[in-house]
């Protein structure tokens, strides 16, 4: 008797130690398999990461190479940039890291093509049929409760040009492009396509670089130089406007925008800014919708409204609201116009302030 009851309880024990140690295997099963599962996941994780990156340094190496600029406002922008600027703090253009680029070589050719040079016209964008809304006939419109719109595209032209064109065509509607000095025979035709259109082909600087051109006057005298020479010899025509990349009241500048001003001045060319801002320079493409509501929110409290948008390869949601932006412009009755020489100045530092 007692010998049975001693053998259960032997059995008994026998099966608790095989129990313990099932769970301890499984346990060390379960610490084993654990950290494999992570790296597993993490393997996975950092490959995907890992062609993120080659696609993104195959597109930067592209544009450095192929445009030789600055990769312009999109990338790599400070999180703050309101530093950056002395005014117009809702409106402002962004800046970013810079590209090495070659050095500017103002007595090279670009490239033109005897059968670019014929595309070449001749048309003053400033006195063509798009700029003949006088100033009359824009008064009247303010007085009526109108808004009068300049659309401006800077820092084209890109791969993106041509849609945005066809969609300003489409809209019969003309506009500004401060254009950067893109060489290839298809950004020629672009530059010329802008003024044959009628709208209005002003400079962004040639490089789009604000260390180089910003360092000093003669580095500026250089760029400008360059872009204006590099439009007249595509376009045939002179260009007269400009636009300061990060605008006239930026901080980024190593000397006092007012030597670039003074530059300009004497050279009686007219530089703009802007009041209204869509945004789309701050280092991501904002969705269709924040772009219409940055527009229309600087719009609502302006009456002549200089509106900022980007012509960049990376700025699709910029293209693909464009329709919806003419078609609401259109609807509040808007005046869309191209910038012209009689176009109310719009300027956060005041040319005639600078002497
Ligand atoms: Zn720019």
């Amino acid at each position: 008797m007692a010998d049975s009851i001693k053998y259960t309880e032997e059995e008994r024990r026998r099966k608790r130690i095989r129990l313990y140690k099932k769970i301890i295997i499984l346990f060390l099963l379960f610490l084993i398999l654990l950290p494999t599962v992570f790296c597993v996941i993490l393997f996975v994780r950092v490959g995907n990461l890992q062609k993120q990156l080659n696609t993104l340094m195959a597109i930067r190496l592209s544009q450095s190479e192929e445009q030789s600029v600055a990769p312009s406002e999109q990338a790599g922008l400070p999180d703050n940039i309101d530093y950056v600027y002395a005014q117009e703090p809702d409106a402002t253009e962004s800046e970013t890291s810079e590209v090495s680029t070659s050095e500017p070589d103002t007595q090279e050719t670009f490239g033109i093509s005897d059968k670019d040079k014929d595309k070449v016209v001749s048309v003053q964008p400033s006195q063509g049929v798009y700029g003949a809304y006088s100033e009359d006939m824009i008064d009247k419109a303010l007085e009526e409760g109108r808004k009068v719109v300049y659309l401006t595209f800077d820092d084209g032209p890109s791969h993106n040009t041509g849609r945005i064109l066809d969609i300003l065509d489409e809209y019969n509607v003309k506009a500004t492009f401060f254009t950067i000095g893109n060489e290839g025979d298809e950004y020629v035709d672009d530059y010329t396509r802008i003024i044959e259109d009628g709208h209005t082909l002003g400079m962004h600087s040639y490089s789009h670089k604000y260390s180089t051109i910003y360092s000093s006057v003669e580095a500026f005298d250089e760029d400008y130089l360059k872009i204006s020479a590099y439009l007249e010899e595509v376009t045939g025509v002179t260009p007269w406007l400009y636009r300061f990349p990060g605008g006239s009241s930026n901080l980024v500048s190593a000397i006092p925008m007012t030597n670039f001003i003074k530059y300009l001045n004497d050279k009686g060319i007219t530089y703009y800014d802007w009041n209204v801002s869509a945004q789309d320079a701050e280092g991501k493409q904002l969705p269709v919708d924040t772009l219409l509501d940055n527009i229309f929110r600087d719009i609502d409290r302006k009456d002549i409204c200089v509106v900022l948008m980007h012509d960049s390869d990376y700025l699709g949601t910029t293209v693909e609201m464009l329709p919806e932006l003419l078609k609401r412009l259109t609807e509040m009755d808007a005046v869309i116009l191209p910038i012209t020489e009689n176009t109310t100045l719009i300027q956060h530092i005041s040319a005639d302030s600078v002497q």
